[in-house]
């Protein structure tokens, strides 16, 4: 592949053209025009959406050299440089994560002090504007972001900003206050599908197949492209809609025999992500709002289970989920909580 010859920095596959999110493109470009850009930016979403996307479209508007109407060329070598990660006025400091995208180590106090302590009091080398693009910022540890509202607090000349969080809650007010807030959003799946439908890098690509990833990637662009590029991706996803319709209709015996094997943290989290789609598919179609289910193609299967369970039923195992995800995420005995857990699920007598 020609790509691999420019080093291999970056492993980006070909880009779905950024969709979405346009009034934070729009007050973005407007502001930078008007010489107004504050010194520091915090995008808000979930993962996915489209926050480092933005940050990086944002370095190459204040780097570029030939801006345009909307936004930069994306064709000089400042604004390829960027794209392909080697631009020396744009440095990307980000948490570690693993294979599932979940955060294994946050962003550290060695990152901070590495590249924007020393690098931020320097003049940019080529570019106008350094641009430092702090991913995961709410990730960072309390070491980690006490040094970095250092520099925060006194922002050097020629120096902008990015950080990018899902949660806005747990970074420092301190550090929240000297930034200006732009939340993004979930694209709306017609939007999204559209964009997907159209997308020439994507092969498979037709409307029914642009509907259900948009809809699988809950509005995020960047899910979807992920999912699209993952080979096994619909195989993976038949795996575990199998395995929880199966769990509907089994037996405390076999239930606890199936989660036997489920009891890798990293493994967990992503699927009980799965499973809160899946359940409020149910709640949604035993409720009569179909319209915004996310497993689309399912439809007539799931309308079929929701009509034999009571909502009260399906949004209390729910929460049961929720909580569940909570227990990962703080450490406790996977295996236990998914144990419980199934034993709560409401029982559905398997079809004849
Ligand atoms: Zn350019």
């Amino acid at each position: 592949m020609a790509s691999d010859a420019d080093g291999g920095m970056s492993l980006q596959p070909a880009t779905l053209p950024y969709v979405g999110n346009e009034a934070a493109r729009r007050f973005l470009l407007g502001t930078w025009r008007a010489g107004r850009l504050a010194h520091a930016y915090l995008f808000v979403g979930p993962r996915h959406v489209g926050r480092r996307t933005l940050a990086l479209w944002l370095a190459r508007l204040v780097n570029c050299h030939a801006p345009g109407e909307t936004g930069p060329c994306d064709r000089c070598s400042a604004c390829r440089r960027i794209m392909h990660g080697n631009y020396p006025d744009v440095m990307v400091v980000e948490p570690e994560v693993d294979e599932f995208g979940e955060v294994k180590r946050g962003v550290l106090i060695e990152q901070i002090r590495e590249v924007v302590e020393r690098r931020a009091p320097l003049r940019p080398y080529e570019g106008r504007t350094k641009v430092f693009v702090i991913r995961g910022a709410d990730t960072m540890t309390p070491q980690a972001a006490n040094a970095f509202l250092k520099t925060l607090e006194e922002p050097p000349a020629a120096t902008l900003f990015v950080l990018t969080a899902a949660d806005q809650a747990r970074l420092l007010p301190t550090i929240v206050s000297r930034c200006q807030t732009v939340t993004l959003r979930p694209v709306p799946t017609r939007t999204l599908a559209a964009a997907l439908a159209a997308w020439e890098s994507w092969p498979d690509r037709n409307a029914e197949n642009a509907e259900l990833f948009a809809r699988l990637s809950g509005g995020c662009p960047g899910a979807a492209v992920l999912a699209t590029q993952q080979l096994d991706y619909l195989t993976a996803r038949q795996h575990w809609l199998d395995q929880v319709s199966d769990l509907v209709s089994a037996d405390r015996h076999q239930r606890l025999a199936t989660v036997a094997g489920m009891t890798t943290r990293s493994a967990a989290a992503p699927l009980l992500d799965h499973w809160l789609t899946w359940w409020r598919d149910l709640l949604l179609l035993g409720s009569g709002r179909g319209e915004g289910v996310t497993h689309w193609d399912q439809r007539a299967v799931l309308a079929n289970l929701a009509a034999r369970l009571r909502p009260n039923e399906i949004a209390a195992f729910l929460r049961r989920i929720e909580e569940t995800r909570d227990q990962v995420e703080r450490n406790a005995n996977v295996r236990l909580a998914f144990e419980v857990l199934v034993l709560d699920m409401p029982y559905v007598e398997a079809a004849a």
